[in-house]
């Protein structure tokens, strides 16, 4: 994961230059490769070896007089909020604003590096002029002329020296959790629960250059990433073939996850659609977190939860050992609770079981309910190991593996069930010879 720097400042003053002539040569590159065309607030720059993704904030501002500064205040919030470092660009030809004090009053109170940039020195005649800056009370600033590109170095060499290190871990390590569902079943609004309207515009753009749209989420105290599905169908503007393209990209967005939550609207039910969806998370032996959204739609009795659930399980057979959270996204109900339940999962998914508790556990139990003879032949479990992979696995070593069949198999599952919590998580099992 890269580092974020995010370009704020009023309008004209030379964000959108400063930004191209940032990321102009790598993303040159980029572009002539992939032929895609980059988004323009949105790009990766490199100074001295060390990579940062740059954001231009003005592109997200609505260019009308009168929303400016309650607009420019909620951008520099949401960079204080997110990046790691933030440039604030001023204008040496206008001169000290109103709106640039009230950015520099913001910025004051951030605990992130700030750059005061006073842009559009283009000669040392200006430099007399950058002075007044001072007043803004950020300290010491960069003359730069974004056209030409002077100062431009200086300000990156201390700039990138301001930047945490990232470690690799700090990314690929973190669960991936990904929402599915039915296209109308609440997946955005879900998001942007999570995320919040602001935050979630800086994350759309940061995807736009992948496939998926991940979150480097924190929240309640849990550090995930979160791949959103519906954001990208959103972003390529798909009205046609919905159903497809929404099963499509979640066939490409489970694959990468570790933890599924899907959302089923509760009016609509556990449908064709859903299960297929939900048959698809488990061939791809991902967690799995069902969420019934639109709770606040239903006429409660006495049995809705209850009904509801054994209308799911009934759906999923065999599986029983699936967490189901009943929620509504409009109403904020339970969401903490869901993601709760996802850690959970993904946690249960990453479990180890010691070979001896294993053995303790199962083995007894195997006694009292042996695999049945075959043709006049006994099959011995002698031991039982979990075996090292990313979803739970479990060899079994026997005598006669053959002779195992599936309904024993699932009763050893169900055990391995009873005694550890393995809960929203596929289990496999095999019987090896010994
Ligand atoms: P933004 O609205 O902050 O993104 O500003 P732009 O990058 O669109 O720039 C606004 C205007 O200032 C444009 O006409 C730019 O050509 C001009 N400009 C940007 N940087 C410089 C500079 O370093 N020197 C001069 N003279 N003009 C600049
Ligand atoms: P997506 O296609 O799965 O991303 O679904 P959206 O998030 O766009 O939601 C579809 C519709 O359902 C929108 O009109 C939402 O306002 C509505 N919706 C989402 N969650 C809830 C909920 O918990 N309760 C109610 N009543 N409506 C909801």
């Amino acid at each position: 994961m890269s580092n974020i720097v995010a370009v704020v400042g009023r309008p004209n003053v030379g964000k959108s230059t400063f930004f191209n002539r940032m990321i102009q040569r790598r993303e040159a590159i980029i572009d002539a490769e992939s032929g895609v065309t980059r988004d323009r607030h949105y790009g990766k720059s490199e100074w001295n070896g060390k990579e940062f993704s740059l954001i231009d904030t003005g592109g997200y501002v609505e260019n009308s007089d009168d929303v400016f500064q309650n607009e420019i205040d909620k951008q520099v919030h949401l960079a204080i909020e997110e990046a790691d470092a933030i440039v604030f660009l001023v204008d040496v030809k206008d001169g000290l604003t109103a709106m640039d004090e009230d950015v520099a009053q913001l910025l004051r109170r951030s605990k992130k590096p700030v750059f005061l940039v006073v842009n559009k020195v283009d000669s040392s005649k200006n430099i007399q002029d950058a002075m007044e800056f001072y007043a803004l009370g950020l300290g010491e600033y960069y003359n730069i002329s974004a056209i030409n590109g002077s100062g431009t170095g200086e300000l990156l060499d201390d700039l990138v020296k301001a930047l945490p290190e990232k470690t690799l871990k700090n990314d690929e390590s973190l669960p991936k959790f990904t929402v599915v569902g039915r296209p109308n079943a609440g997946k955005s609004s879900f998001i942007n629960a999570l995320i919040g309207e602001k935050r979630y515009i800086v994350t759309d753009v940061a995807g736009t250059t992948r496939d998926a749209i991940d979150t480097h989420y924190n929240r309640f105290g849990f550090d995930f990433k979160l791949v959103d599905t519906a954001g990208i169908r959103r972003k390529a503007k798909v009205k046609e073939n919905l159903e497809f393209y929404s099963v499509m990209r979640s066939v490409r967005a489970i694959e990468s996850s570790d933890v599924c939550m899907l959302l089923v609207d509760a009016q609509r039910g556990f449908d064709g659609q859903v299960q297929n969806i939900f048959w698809l998370v488990q061939r791809n032996k991902k967690g799995i977190v069902i969420l019934v959204n639109k709770w606040d739609l239903v006429e409660k009795e006495t049995n809705s939860v209850k009904d509801f659930k054994a209308h799911i399980l009934h759906k999923i057979e065999p599986f029983t050992d699936v967490p189901i959270v009943f929620i509504s996204v409009v109403n904020k109900q339970r969401i903490f609770k869901a993601i709760e339940t996802a850690v959970e999962v993904y946690q249960n998914r990453s479990k180890r079981i010691k070979t001896r508790k294993l053995n303790d556990v199962l083995l007894p139990v195997i006694q009292k309910f042996p695999p049945p003879a075959v043709k006049g032949k006994y099959v011995k479990i002698k031991f039982i190991t979990q075996l090292p992979t990313h979803h739970p696995q479990f060899a079994f070593f026997c005598n006669l593996p053959q002779y195992i069949k599936d309904p024993y198999k699932r009763f050893l599952e169900n055990k391995i069930r009873e005694n550890f919590d393995f809960k929203g998580v596929p289990i496999d099992i095999y019987m090896r010879k010994k």
